[in-house]
């Protein structure tokens, strides 16, 4: 019933080709779109360290007709994409917070949570999801591999440091028994077998329970452009129609969807048991605005033209900059800005440097693939330099104000969708 050949890099210490697909094991993979070779995103080599050779992988993504996945069309073992020494730390970002907060008051009150009820996270993060669970007084756990766990324990938030799996899926029921809610925030585009994680978060799912996952939207990265949220991290891109039948291979039916602004763009989906909940409108009101087939074959083409396009024109905007004399920098690094700057091509000698908040792990590296140094913001609003371009552009908004107040009065640039000077 599941693929036999998924493409698992763990432990290669290189990567492996996907050669069908990783949810319904179509070997009829059709590619969307190519960024070229890109440098792993947390790849940063420290400010003046001779350069060294370093990996690039090809990255290429592949649309799967039968089941309407959009995925990589490589995978690259997970000891080279997480390296222990840039543990992600779950944005800090009031967006995302508020996002939590209002997942927590939405689901508790579809489904009636009581007060005994456990609520699982999966990949868990600094706590930052799971904490509203735990305010509003249910019985909470987080499950994080990295050492991020360590800062939600010290902040009393319950989390088990472990690689999330079967096995530890039958321990936690066993000890807290089964979970009423299992969530799992942006992790579910990360894993190499996906199936194995719907079968072990099944394990512990009460057989009332509800499983809520958050994904960045395959239809809203095509909308707004992001191919910059492209990289080996994320193996798989959802819509709720692929999403959907995931799921359904497992037993589980999707009863709610909805898009919530995260990342720039995602979904919020829940799914239980067949026939345990009654299924929403949004679901059909989801997925009838979804195109396939025919349609999405359309639409990725279009996406395809329209990234080349974006280069062009972020070129061509800066172009007039360093006509006239202009300095460059950037502003925040986050993963998403290692693939924009690569795949346009920008390097020292455009970008001056890019600004990271005091305290970034990031400062006195270079951005990955490239001699840009990270350095403290405090130099640019010190030096002034003529252009500043947002790689954080879909929080553009958070942001240009923060920077206007804290006096910064060159020219704000958004790269994406369209390149463009702010007001
Ligand atoms: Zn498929």
């Amino acid at each position: 019933m599941f693929p036999t050949k998924i493409a698992r890099a763990a432990g290669t210490g290189g990567s492996v080709p996907v050669e069908c697909c990783q949810v319904c094991g179509n070997e009829r993979l059709e590619t969307v779109l190519s960024l070229g070779y890109l440098p792993p995103v947390n790849q940063m080599v420290p400010v003046g360290q001779p350069p060294r050779q370093l990996p690039w992988f090809p990255t290429t993504l592949l649309y799967c007709a039968n089941c309407e996945l959009v995925q990589l069309g490589l995978a690259v073992d997970p000891a080279i994409i997480f390296p222990p020494e840039y543990p992600y730390t779950s944005g800090t970002t009031k967006l995302l917070r508020d996002n939590f907060a209002e997942l927590y008051a939405e689901s508790a009150n579809l489904l009636a949570l009581g007060r005994d009820d456990l609520i699982v996270d999966v990949g868990s993060n600094d706590g930052t999801l799971i904490a509203n669970f735990q305010k509003g007084g249910h019985r909470i756990l987080g499950i994080e591999p990295t050492d991020v766990s360590k800062i939600a324990n010290a902040r009393g938030i319950a989390t088990l440091q472990r690689y999330f799996s079967k096995e530890v899926a039958r321990e936690v029921k066993g000890k807290h028994g089964a979970a009423k809610v299992v969530t799992a925030a942006n992790c579910f585009a990360h894993i190499e077998d996906v199936h194995a994680i719907v079968e072990a978060i099944l394990e512990m799912l009460a057989p009332d329970g509800v499983f809520i996952s958050e994904s960045h939207y395959l239809i809203g990265l095509i909308d707004r452009l992001q191919y910059d949220t492209i990289y080996h991290e994320h193996l798989r891109y959802y819509s709720v129609g692929s999403l959907k039948h995931l799921l359904d291979m497992h037993g589980l039916e999707v009863f709610h969807a909805r898009p919530i602004p995260s990342h720039g763009g995602s979904i919020r989906v829940y799914a239980a048991r067949r026939g345990t909940q009654p299924v929403q409108g949004s679901v059909k009101q989801m997925l009838d605005g979804e195109p396939r087939g025919d349609a999405m074959r359309k639409r990725l083409g279009a996406f395809r033209n329209e990234v080349t396009l974006s280069k062009l024109r972020l070129y061509a905007l800066i172009r007039d900059i360093k006509e006239n004399g202009g300095r460059i920098c950037g502003i925040s690094a986050p993963s998403r800005a290692s693939t924009l700057v690569n795949y346009v091509g920008l390097d020292e000698a455009i970008i001056d440097y890019v600004c990271e908040i005091e305290g970034s792990l990031k400062i006195g590296k270079c951005m990955p693939g490239t001699l840009i140094p990270v350095v403290e913001e405090r130099r640019m609003f010190a030096e002034q330099p003529e252009c500043a371009i947002i790689f954080s552009w879909h929080i553009a908004d958070e942001l240009a104000p923060k920077l206007r107040q804290k006096g910064y009065r060159g020219t704000l640039v958004t790269p994406l969708p369209v390149p463009r000077a702010l007001e």
